[in-house]
């Protein structure tokens, strides 16, 4: 229910006089002082009472001021006048109600630009509002001063300094109060949004006034209707889908608060040097236009740092390892050790470590620029930025950098969800990003499809990456709408979303080494003991299976139980055309790490060098050889793109879900997800060939 519609701002007058009770409304931001303002005028002559079908406390006083009786009401704390929360609905209901005469908006004058937004919401509603503005002690305090004159001359109402805590102010803002009853700002155009919207504006207002001629500011319901608010779309169930194609409450919100900072440039004086400097800054990183960019310049920053270095040093590790290897091997020779140790020791042990190690480069650097983007305050700046895209699908505007980090490696990714403070989008998050094609995967993007696909190989290749990230997008979205219909109060996820553009961001500041140091460690220090182990097993693990079979220790890959299972899972992956035991161990042996189904269908069809020309066509034949055409290349390519990177990956997730079942559960997701996508194109595919 809505207020009623018909034009209530009328002054009270009885026998030409003034009202002898006026009703005076004050709201404001939590903690903008309108209890102590209450408190100051009514003192202890105050009724508690719930707030009509909600228990939400109503606070009602009433004090004499020159022979009048005037009624105050302490309404709840908010931000913003939408729909979403109970506090906001019982505000907005009572504000548009006949009840209250004036509405005083006690916003905190220390804090000026955050309480300037309800400011201006409430001068769109259009009924007689004055500014009382609060905490001017703590405003000279600091040194502050600001332009009251100029401040009124903006906003077209009267703006008051007090203080309710020192008492001062208050005959003041009563006087005002009681000159502003027949005040309309219906008729004031004081914040003009930008053409198109205003252009939508004009014709909502025309609609509005046609369905109701009698409506009362239809400026106000024109911009709400705008904002697709669901209580006023339920008053005036007006069609206006042609109008109206999509929400535009986000750039609703970013205009007035365009507006806002052009207020406090002209009327806020002495700001603090900090502020000065925080807002300098944003007025670049978190730009209308600008934003994006710089922000994807820096996440192309991190990517850089993170890969191109991380793997550059991983390279040099991972020599030094190969030399370590090579080396135990010619010592154990001459010690005389059995082949089993040996290969243990070379490639189960060094080479489990040598796992744990190629990734620890990347995670360091990685967590060196998350930390960086921490401390200095750009982080909390990537939702504001990036939520408006994310948010289609459902992801928290932070999501983005996991997504990214992916087309690098899933393991620094899945570790960057840390960076996601809900736990929703953190699961969420860790559930596409392996999605994104790894670095890994494209030694098998480019043997397959340089095989089978001719001039056509590049765009067989990149539909891989467009595909992945389709899928992750899509599966986000589903995942999104599955969620909201559990949680049936579908706009409180919204709400909350909205109420994170209006948070207030924190200053920016030189990174502290100190507590970047403790950040990079804590998260290094954490892959190395809960994910290296995991990662350290599963090596050792998987050396077993491919280096045993039912006649014990083997030189020869293909007599191992990794060939035994291969062959089992020949009727299984038949359906996805890949029903090959040599397909099939190669993808087992791709779980220790995704360059390793190369090398391993190499070794498997007996072909030296795969990555050589001869090679090449030698691999060519073998694989025709066994009916393995374009298709079915095609087809392992989708398997390779969706099923688990690899052990260290899932170890990462597991480390990050924090739990055995769940982990086991995305394992299953992953294996199955892959094999029904292969199985579809392989099908689908087929009928048309
Ligand atoms: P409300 O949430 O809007 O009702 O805010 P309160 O009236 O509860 O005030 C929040 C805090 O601000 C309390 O600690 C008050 O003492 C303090 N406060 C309120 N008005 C003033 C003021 O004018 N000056 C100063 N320095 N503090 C104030
Ligand atoms: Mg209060």
């Amino acid at each position: 229910m809505i207020a009623d519609k018909k034009d209530n701002i009328a002054p009270k007058r009885e026998n030409g006089q003034l009202k002898e009770e006026l009703q005076i409304g004050f709201i404001g931001n939590p903690n903008s002082g309108k209890t102590t303002l209450f408190n100051a005028y009514t003192g202890a002559r105050l009724k508690v009472a719930n707030w009509p079908g909600v228990t939400v406390e109503k606070k009602q006083g009433a004090f004499k001021y020159h022979k009048h009786i005037y009624k105050l009401v302490d309404l709840p704390g908010i931000y913003s006048l939408t729909s979403y929360s109970i506090e906001e609905k019982v505000s907005r209901q009572y504000i548009l109600s006949d009840d209250v005469d004036v509405i005083v908006d006690v916003a905190d004058a220390s804090n000026l630009e955050k309480n300037l937004y309800l400011a201006l919401q409430l001068i769109e509603i259009g009924k007689p509002l004055v500014l009382a503005l609060n905490m001017m002690d703590v405003v000279e305090e600091r040194g502050m001063e600001i332009d009251t004159h100029r401040l009124h001359e903006m906003l077209a109402i009267p703006v008051i300094p007090v203080s309710a805590r020192k008492k001062t102010g208050l005959d003041i803002l009563m006087h005002a109060v009681s000159h502003s009853t027949d005040m309309d700002l219906k008729h004031k155009r004081i914040m003009v949004y930008s053409d198109p919207i205003e252009d939508k504006i004009e014709k909502l207002v025309q609609r509005l006034v046609a369905y109701d001629p009698a409506i009362y500011n239809p400026r106000f319901f024109a911009i709400k209707l705008l904002e697709q608010d669901k209580e006023i779309m339920e008053t005036y169930p007006i069609d206006v889908s042609d109008i109206v194609d999509r929400s535009y409450e986000t750039d609703i919100i970013n205009e007035k608060y365009d507006f806002i900072e052009e207020i406090v440039e002209e009327t806020l004086i002495n700001k603090q040097e900090k502020e000065i400097f925080t807002d300098k800054v944003d007025s670049v990183l978190t730009h209308r236009i600008w934003g994006l960019p710089i922000f994807f310049a820096i996440m192309g920053l991190v990517f850089f740092l993170t890969f191109a270095l991380g793997n550059g040093i991983t390279g040099i590790l991972e020599q030094w390892l190969e030399g370590l290897g090579s080396w135990t091997e010619t010592v154990l020779k001459d010690l005389r050790v059995g082949p089993v140790i040996t290969s243990l020791l070379v490639d189960g042990i060094i080479a489990g470590v040598g796992t744990i190690v190629t990734f620890l480069p990347n995670i360091t650097i990685l967590f060196l620029a998350l930390a960086f983007l921490e401390d200095s305050g750009y982080m909390a700046r990537i939702s504001y930025v990036m939520n408006g895209l994310m948010s289609k699908v459902g992801l928290s505007g932070k999501a983005f950098i996991p997504m990214l980090l992916g087309f690098g490696c899933t393991v620094p990714a899945i570790m960057a969800t840390r960076t996601l403070e809900n736990q929703r989008d953190r699961i969420k998050t860790i559930l596409i990003t392996p999605f994104m094609s790894c670095s890994a995967k494209i030694p098998i993007y480019i043997l397959l499809s340089g095989l089978f696909f001719g001039k056509f190989a590049p765009l067989a290749a990149l539909s891989m990456y467009v595909i992945g990230l389709v899928t992750g997008l899509l599966t986000a979205y589903l995942v999104n709408k599955i969620e909201k219909g559990m949680d049936k109060k579908k706009d409180k996820g919204r709400g909350q979303e909205l109420n994170q553009l209006l948070i207030e961001l924190p200053e920016y500041k030189t990174p502290n080494a100190h507590s970047i140091f403790i950040y990079v460690w804590e998260n290094v220090k954490a892959y190395l003991t809960k994910a290296g182990t995991t990662i350290f097993l599963a090596s050792v693990v998987l050396w077993f299976i491919l280096r045993f079979g039912t006649g014990g220790f083997v030189e020869d890959m293909s007599q191992s139980f990794g060939a035994s299972i291969g062959r089992i899972l020949v009727p299984v992956l038949g359906p996805a055309g890949l029903g090959f035991w040599q397909i099939g161990l190669s993808l087992i042996a791709g779980l220790a790490a995704k360059e390793v189904v190369v090398s391993s269908m190499g070794i498997l069809f007996g072909i030296a060098n795969v990555e050589s020309a001869l090679g090449l066509s030698a691999m060519q034949q073998s694989l025709a050889a066994i009916g393995f055409g374009a298709l079915n290349a095609y087809s392992m390519m989708i398997f390779v793109l969706f099923y688990t990177p690899c052990v260290a990956a899932l170890a990462v997730i597991g480390q990050e879900l924090k739990s055995i079942k769940w982990t086991a559960l995305v394992f299953a997701f992953q294996l199955v997800f892959a094999w029904l996508a292969s199985i579809l194109v392989y099908q689908i595919v087929g009928l048309f060939i």
